[in-house]
């Protein structure tokens, strides 16, 4: 009885107060403290469309959307009726499933396009895994299995999950905290990961003339979203699958963020439809895939996920992998994103990005509103960064300001200014009105600070 208290937390002040006892920094992921922000961090206790609801029963219009994967809004009658259905059969079995076979077709047929002689695949095969994390330490291994050699390549502002080999210089928490990276990660593994600038010709160049015959991989976001959105230089990611291939290495492109969200085949897709179409040797999904459970995956050419174990010699494995409820709710999910939400998405972003950037004109904010399809953030910059040193040079101290005034009117932000911020199909003209009714006075509380 010293820690259970038997009472449920009934203000976002208890419950903080009493998660700092419990948990480290009150939080389980760092991205939820409002460190950047400062201020109490909201507890939420259910959600609806487009709307979340804190312990206090305060509803505030969602632009996080669980970090991406709510695409349909929160509590989606389909995808939480397909969770109850797989819920009633038992929540897992760590065996084999139709439901994993079913979610890996769902997601080749969508990472397929054209047909005949220009049918072009995205990926072939598909391991599921449970997290991001996971999906992209996995395709390291497997790229350093695949060619024998022990470097990697990542770009500054890049954040793939808190493994090891990826936290360099990367971005969300990372870079949320103003930290280089990781304490805790030995120098002989952070020396195995070269960081460069992103939509950096010449150091991408360079890198492979100093250490071509000894990179494994590169790894970059599809279209990069962890400082804030900064999408790719037309053409550069083909770069770097060109690159890469020519010095015998793998390209891994990570679409945990934008993979079913740019498009139904994700950033790949949006690439094919513009002309600039990529071959990536290895991709990385999560968030949406789960629908909003624990589950990812790692897809690729056949011929090297066939590398992992059972058939290869790369190992990897998961108690949780596959779990049958959350691929129910991923393929919920994908088979309720239809052409409509794809349609839909960009719309609503533009008509919100396009509110908010006048209310901070009117007040004379100096900003730029950055764009990767329908995934959007605000610099309080007047353009649009190209990489993470110029996403960095940007008036940081307004947006604890802009954030707070935001949440007072009712709308949730992510509480960073290095994140992209996420609308879903659930976003109604009365939830626009009301992130457009909070633009004026967050503005004016952004051009104050
Ligand atoms: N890759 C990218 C591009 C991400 O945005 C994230 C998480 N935001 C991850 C990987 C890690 O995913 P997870 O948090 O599920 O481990």
């Amino acid at each position: 009885t010293r820690f259970i208290s038997g009472r449920t937390p009934t203000t976002n002040a208890e419950a903080f107060e009493r998660a700092l006892v419990v948990t480290p920094g009150g939080v389980n992921s760092p991205v939820r403290a409002f460190r950047s922000v400062g201020g109490t961090p909201v507890f939420l206790a259910s959600g609806h469309g487009p709307y979340v609801v804190d312990v206090e029963g305060t509803e505030y219009v969602d632009l996080v959307g669980q970090w991406g994967p709510a695409l349909l809004g929160h509590a989606h009658p389909d995808v939480i009726a397909a969770a109850h259905e797989a819920v009633a059969r038992g929540l897992g079995f760590g065996a084999s499933s139709t439901g994993e076979v079913e979610l890996a077709e769902l997601v080749l047929d969508r990472l397929t396009l054209g047909e005949g002689a220009s049918e072009r695949r995205g990926i072939e095969k598909l391991r599921l895994v449970s997290t991001g994390t996971e999906a992209t330490m996995t395709a390291i291994r497997l790229a350093r299995g695949a060619t024998g050699r022990p470097l990697l390549v990542k770009f500054a502002g890049h954040y793939h999950g808190h493994s090891d080999s990826l936290l360099s210089e990367a971005g969300s928490g990372i870079a949320t905290l103003g930290i280089p990276g990781s304490a805790g990660i030995t120098p002989e593994t952070a020396a195995q990961t070269i960081v460069i600038p992103y939509n950096d010709e010449d150091a991408l160049a360079e890198v492979f003339a100093l250490h071509g015959d000894r990179i494994a991989a590169i790894i970059t976001e599809a279209a990069a979203a962890n400082m804030g959105v900064v999408p790719p230089k037309p053409g550069f990611n083909r770069l770097l699958g060109e690159t890469a291939r020519a010095h015998g290495a793998l390209l891994i492109v990570d679409e945990v963020m934008t993979g079913f969200r740019s498009t139904a085949a994700g950033w790949w897709g949006l690439e094919e439809a513009a002309g600039s179409g990529y071959d990536a040797d290895l991709t990385t999904f999560g968030k949406i895939i789960g629908g909003g459970l624990p589950l990812a995956g790692l897809g690729g050419r056949a011929e090297i996920l066939d590398l992992l174990a059972p058939l290869g010699p790369v190992y990897q494995a998961g108690t949780l992998s596959g779990n049958p409820v959350a691929v129910a709710t991923g393929a919920a999910m994908l088979r309720g994103a239809g052409p409509e939400v794809y349609d839909r998405l960009p719309r609503t972003a533009r008509t919100i990005a396009d509110g908010l950037s006048a209310a901070l004109s009117a007040e004379g904010v100096a900003h730029t509103v950055a764009w990767a399809g329908s995934q959007f953030s605000i610099f309080f910059r007047p353009d649009a960064p190209q990489n993470y040193a110029e996403a960095q040079d940007q008036h940081t101290w307004r947006f604890g300001a802009y954030f707070h005034a935001m949440l007072e009117h009712g709308v949730s932000l992510p509480p960073s200014v290095y994140e992209a911020w996420f609308v879903s199909a659930a976003h109604d003209d009365a939830a626009i009105e009301r992130v457009l009714a909070a633009a004026g006075p967050a503005a004016k509380a952004a051009a104050a600070a």
